[in-house]
């Protein structure tokens, strides 16, 4: 069992506002399949399915963020992301249900259609702003204007920043290590790494800092989705430090700790390979798991790489948080039925 010393981060977490979007605990199911194949036990820490429109990492962020939002007076928010975000989907579907207007800023990214996430946020009624630029600081310099316009409007704009990787978002993945180590405890399992997709850094982060700050003693495994190895680990040091500021406890992530492998990422965000469409497609065929071409099927890239690569024992216990991303894969649907040679 991993010792359970998370009662000060389950007092510390409990300082902040929270707002109720999702269903938690999410299920932590055993991957029998995928672990045979990989030779090391797997289990799936399900976030794909949090509850809310379709499920994601990003509602356990929302929780903290939106609940920051409302005690800051806000009835307005604007967030960015590509046209495919999960973040700018989840964010558009929590709108809804606290009764909050919602503006997204979106870059076109690799698929604007209106399919997948970008469909939903139409669905979910949110105003959507598409920006030529891939360039972040554009999109964020977007979203000040906007706000300076909507207030000016009187209204009160709270803006969240590409994947909600601030502190209070990180805060929602250093919740769901209490979560975790409730789990596996009570199935008397000690786990000895998590895996996960790390993007904007908020998950990975967050995850890392509840996992100090508890002394869970697990590795935590990013895969980089986008940026290199050494720019991601600064960013996760940083955000998962400022996380456990937030929280008021005295621990600190040294840099390593922060493990990215920034070999699945291919030529970018929103790019897919064909590691990740072998990956997708292994998780589907071995578990029912439905993967994403741009986040999980890459992590899930990675963990299947360091199995072969003989980095991961037969003594090793893998929790593989599946983060979402379901919706993306309609909007990649001519890539994925390539790689399937089924007709698109
Ligand atoms: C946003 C996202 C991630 C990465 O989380 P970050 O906090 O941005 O690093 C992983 N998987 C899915 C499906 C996501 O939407």
């Amino acid at each position: 069992m991993n010792e359970v010393r998370s009662t000060s981060l389950t007092d510390a977490l409990a300082a902040w506002p929270r707002v109720s979007l999702g269903h938690f605990p999410t299920p932590l199911d055993e991957a029998p399949r995928l672990s045979s194949r990989l030779g090391v036990r797997v289990l799936i820490k399900r976030d794909d399915q949090t509850g809310l429109a379709l499920g994601g990492n990003k509602v356990r962020k929302l929780e903290f963020l939106l609940a920051d939002a409302l005690s800051q007076g806000a009835d307005t928010i604007v967030t960015t992301g590509g046209s495919q975000s999960n973040h700018a989907r989840l964010a558009a579907a929590a709108c809804r249900r606290l009764g909050l207007n919602c503006y997204l800023v979106l870059d076109r990214g690799v698929h604007p259609e209106a399919q997948g996430n970008l469909l939903l946020d139409h669905l979910f009624g949110a105003t959507v702003l598409l920006i030529e630029s891939a360039d972040p600081t554009v999109a964020a310099e977007e979203m000040q204007a906007l706000a300076g316009t909507l207030e000016a409007e009187g209204r009160r704009p709270y803006i969240i920043p590409r994947g909600g990787s601030i502190p209070p978002g990180a805060t929602g993945y250093a919740a769901m290590v209490v979560e975790l180590l409730a789990q596996l405890e009570s199935l008397r399992l000690r786990a000895t790494h998590i895996y996960l997709g790390t993007g904007s850094c908020g998950t990975h982060a967050g995850t890392l800092a509840g996992v100090v700050a508890s002394e869970a003693g697990f590795a935590v495994q990013g895969v980089s989705v986008s940026r290199p190895e050494t720019l991601q680990r600064e960013k996760v040091v940083q955000l998962a430090n400022d996380t456990l500021a937030r929280l008021r406890l005295p621990r600190a992530v040294q840099p390593e700790q922060a493990l990215v492998d920034d070999r699945f990422r291919g030529p970018g965000y929103g790019f897919t390979t064909p590691a990740t469409l072998e990956a997708i497609e292994l998780a589907a065929k071995d578990e029912a798991l439905v993967l994403d071409p741009v986040y999980t099927g890459k992590a899930m890239a990675g963990l299947i790489a360091h199995a072969r690569e003989g980095r991961l024992s037969p003594d090793d216990i893998v929790v593989f948080v599946h983060t979402g991303g379901a919706p993306a894969l309609f909007a990649y649907h001519a890539e994925v039925a390539e790689a399937l040679r089924a007709p698109a």
